[in-house]
């Protein structure tokens, strides 16, 4: 048993992919998901985790903690 080992979000590496934030462009390195190609060569509209939070959409009675689930 692995006690102590709680899971944490599972970060992906992505910096091989030279992504960048769609909102303030900076270099991409950890996504929280794993980034899909699309046909047309790009993974679509990507976020750092600065503006991934600050894009949080304002749900009601917020109890912080969640992370796209
Ligand atoms: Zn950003």
């Amino acid at each position: 048993m692995e006690m102590g080992n709680r899971p944490q979000r599972q970060m992906h590496d992505v910096s091989a992919l030279n992504l960048a934030c769609t909102e303030c462009n900076s270099p991409i390195k950890e996504l929280p998901f794993e980034p899909t190609q699309r046909q047309d060569g790009t993974y679509g509209r990507l976020y750092c985790y600065d503006c991934n939070k600050k894009r949080k959409p304002s749900f009601r009675g917020g109890h912080g903690g969640g992370f796209g689930r």
